[in-house]
């Protein structure tokens, strides 16, 4: 009988996982406490920015980041057919823009290394770049633009990747409440909330900000914190003032959705497991905001709201198998760019599986290198 793996998860790392698995014969089973989607994912402003996220030189997290968004055109297309939905995924290239002199050197720099790293990003400054962005503050100076980048609507592609899991055979059982692992050396045991216990040959723990929970438990330490994003939407008339850009600062970014809306974000606080949204925290994008386009001095968001990114000590993911525990293989902690590395976490994740080793660099993911925690208690 074939394998069957066990995804504790299902953001949209779990089902990305789920789905790459399945792809390949696995059988796979997925296991949410909640809803599908119902956090991190299903909150995120869906922009694939490898080179806007990275602002300092070159490292392994971006060759990640940038290895995904190779892997995107693809693997939404793979979405697509599989789940047979719709879903907005806009090649609409980003500005990052400076508005003070002392700026302009940190600009030429960026632009510098992204050339060397496969993207065409150019300067624009006066008019070229109100042509190229004619809703822009006159108080923006230049910005950079660099037109690799792409975005997508974060709870569509959730929906559909999940609708592509159950088309490919995926098992996926929601609204189990908290389960505990139970078993992890001969077998895997995964322990609902009911009593009901589901048994596989291997886990893969995609439980984002929840994933420290797990630390102790498998002999390693698992620092992954919640860091809250407040968030809000504009209703937002493209045809009066389009926004062609993601446009990013330093103080946040403005995405333009299909759909009509002007998604503006987003705050990081601390505040536990909370995912209620302040006055405060979505203030302060408000004047941003007005500072950014002018049009919206007057607006008001119709939608607010927050999700907590699955931020790890050094700020980069886990992915890979657990050394002191041979059936579990990580794929959480993606903090600000989880929706962007899911298909390359996938991947990576679903070679674990299969017992491929990872390639060198990719080492610097590895889910035990914050070292040992207290020894391992039951299983
Ligand atoms: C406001 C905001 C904006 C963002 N914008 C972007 C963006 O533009 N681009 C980008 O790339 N990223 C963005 N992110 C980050 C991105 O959303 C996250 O990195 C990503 O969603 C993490 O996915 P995940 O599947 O690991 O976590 P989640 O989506 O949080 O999923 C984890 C799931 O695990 C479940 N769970 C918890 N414990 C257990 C358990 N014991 N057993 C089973 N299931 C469990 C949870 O219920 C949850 O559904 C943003 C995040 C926020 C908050």
């Amino acid at each position: 009988m074939k394998d069957l793996i066990l995804v504790m998860g299902g953001g949209i790392i779990g089902l990305s996982c789920a789905l790459e698995l399945s792809r390949r014969g696995v059988n796979v089973r997925l296991l949410e406490t909640g809803r599908c989607g119902g956090q991190a994912s299903g909150a995120a402003a869906g922009m694939l920015a490898p080179y806007s996220e990275n602002v300092e030189a070159p490292d392994e997290f971006f060759m990640l980041c940038r290895e995904s968004l190779s892997l995107y055109p693809a693997w939404q297309q793979l979405v697509r057919e599989c789940s047979g939905n719709s879903f907005e995924y806009t090649p609409s290239g980003s500005l990052y823009v400076a508005y003070h002199e002392a700026d302009l050197l940190g600009l030429q720099s960026r632009m510098n290394w992204q050339r060397t790293c496969g993207s065409s990003a150019v300067i624009l400054q006066g008019d070229d770049l109100f042509e190229a962005e004619p809703g822009l503050s006159r108080k923006a100076l230049a910005a950079l633009w660099t037109p690799e980048e792409s975005h997508i609507y974060a709870p569509d592609f959730v929906t559909a990747l999940k609708s592509a899991c159950l088309s490919s055979g995926v098992d996926i059982q929601e609204e189990l409440g908290a389960l505990d692992l139970a078993a992890w050396e001969d077998h895997i045991e995964v322990q609902a909330a009911s009593g009901e216990i589901f048994t596989g040959d291997q886990l893969v723990v995609c439980t984002g900000a929840w994933a420290g929970e797990l630390s102790g438990k498998l002999g390693m330490r698992i620092p992954v914190q919640p860091i809250r994003g407040q968030i809000c939407a504009y209703t937002w008339d493209a045809e009066q003032t389009p926004l062609n850009h993601m446009v990013f600062s330093s103080q946040g970014y403005l995405v333009q959705k299909a759909n009509g809306t002007l998604v503006c974000g987003a705050s990081e606080d601390i505040a536990g497991f909370d995912t209620s949204v302040t006055d405060r925290g979505i203030r302060r994008l408000l004047q941003w905001n007005k500072n950014v386009v002018p049009a919206l001095e007057q607006a008001e968001p119709f939608h607010r709201w927050a999700g907590l990114r699955p931020s790890t000590l050094d700020g980069r993911p886990l992915i890979g198998r657990v050394p002191q525990a041979e059936r579990v293989v990580f794929a959480a902690g993606h903090y600000r760019n989880g929706i962007l590395l899911s298909p390359v976490t996938a991947k990576l994740a679903a070679n674990c599986v299969e017992g491929r080793p990872l390639q060198a660099w990719q080492h610097a993911f590895r889910p035990d290198r914050f070292g040992v925690a207290a020894k391992v208690l039951r299983s």
